[in-house]
């Protein structure tokens, strides 16, 4: 999709671009500066495998302090993105033939990942809110169920799991033996009343097996920097350094400094990156509202709003003749007709749906939310 966006921009078209993944902000200037220091002091040297003792520190500080988890320096990680933390950690845990347990709709490397440790991806359907179900958990549970991956706040639906429903899939993971990787990439954009509560909080049984993810990509708007962070036991934290180690030798020395600068002092401009997304998702929310026949609950994390098109399917679009039968069949005719891009549900698992991201300024937001109300309205059943 975003190759097909690229190539229109090329020929002039002006497109209305939905799709990103990561924030339309800038780092905040600690990490710009720590970065420039760094360089400036000969710090681009290899690091010890598992990250820089002072990082790995502040790491388990910024735990304790935003979600109530204590972990010491040698059970954290740093990593070249939160991605490779979660292969790494899956990795670790799962042996050929293991079953991991995949909320869907799920972010689509998830299962690639899975396949990647030679494990068996079995995905799970949420409910309406896009919330995972212990009934549906424990009716896809095996005796070779060895991982659940949860990720709240969700991409791509936006859902933030409450605490009281991690409490009980914490305590149906623990009974089953079910090691769970939460991946909390997205912990600090959460809107209106949602508010993020780790698993490993709400279950704290959990941190005896299980797998803290976050990282610097989306809360400081660094994903070209690279710096994901990886919180486990201690022998799992070593195995994962250990293997670290001959993958990679080290994360990146200049990342993980700017990282430490702005873990220390980049909160504000964070803070405000979250308000900014959260003017965003109430013009997201209004505008869906307008659009009758449309399923999904309000998008309360992340930067994304996930509608399934329900009776939207199966009808035709007059302007290009084609019958809209998935999602992907949408993001075709809306980016033909309308030059508005955004991304069919097929890849996570929901073809019945797109995704909307909000990385977007908030007049393209407008104009592009317009455009698809106007297009959905057009289809003729
Ligand atoms: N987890 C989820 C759910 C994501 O959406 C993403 C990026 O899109 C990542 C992890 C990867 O983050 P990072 O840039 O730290 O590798």
């Amino acid at each position: 999709m975003i190759a097909r966006v690229r190539e229109l921009q090329a020929r002039g078209v002006r497109v209305l671009d939905l799709t990103a993944g990561e924030p339309d902000f800038a780092p905040p200037a600690a990490a710009v500066e720590g970065a420039l220091a760094a360089i400036a002091g000969n710090k681009g040297r290899y690091t010890a495998a598992s990250g820089m003792p002072e990082l790995r520190v502040e790491v388990a500080r910024m735990i304790e302090a935003e979600f109530g988890i204590q972990y010491g320096p040698d059970q954290i990680v740093v990593t070249a993105g939160a991605k490779i933390a979660i292969a790494q950690a899956l990795l670790n845990l799962v042996d050929p033939g293991d079953q991991v347990l995949i909320p869907s709709p799920y972010w689509t490397s998830y299962p690639e990942m899975v396949k990647l440790a030679e494990g068996v991806p079995v995905t799970v359907p949420c409910d309406a809110a896009f919330l995972p179900r212990v009934s549906a958990l424990d009716a896809a549970w095996t005796p070779r169920t060895r991982v659940l991956l949860l990720n709240s706040p969700n991409n791509p639906t936006g859902a933030v799991y409450p605490a009281a429903l991690l409490r009980e899939i914490g305590a149906w993971a623990i009974g089953r033996g079910v090691a769970v990787i939460s991946d909390e990439i997205y912990a600090s954009l959460t809107y209106g009343d949602a508010r993020h509560v780790s698993p490993l909080a709400a279950a704290p049984e959990l941190q005896r097996t299980s797998v803290w993810i976050g990282g610097m990509s989306k809360a400081y708007a660094m994903t070209g920097w690279r710096m994901g962070f990886l919180a486990a036991p201690p022998d799992l934290a070593r195995a994962v350094a250990n293997m670290q180690s001959q993958l990679a030798s080290s994360p990146n020395a200049i990342s993980q400094h700017a990282s430490l600068a702005a873990l220390r002092g980049g909160g504000a401009e964070r803070a405000r990156m979250r308000d900014a997304f959260a003017a965003r998702a109430r013009i997201v929310t209004a505008a869906l509202r307008a659009i009758p026949g449309l399923t999904y609950p309000e998008p309360a994390g992340a930067f994304y709003a996930f509608p399934r098109l329900g009776g939207y399917l199966g009808r035709k679009d007059p302007a290009t003749g084609r019958v809209i039968r998935s999602g992907e069949d949408l993001v075709e005719t809306l980016l033909e007709a309308d030059q508005v891009a955004v991304m069919g549900g097929g890849g996570f698992g929901a073809s019945d749906a797109v995704r909307l991201s909000f990385a977007a300024s908030e007049e393209v937001l407008r104009v592009a939310l317009e455009r698809f109300r106007t297009r959905l309205a057009a289809l003729q059943v």
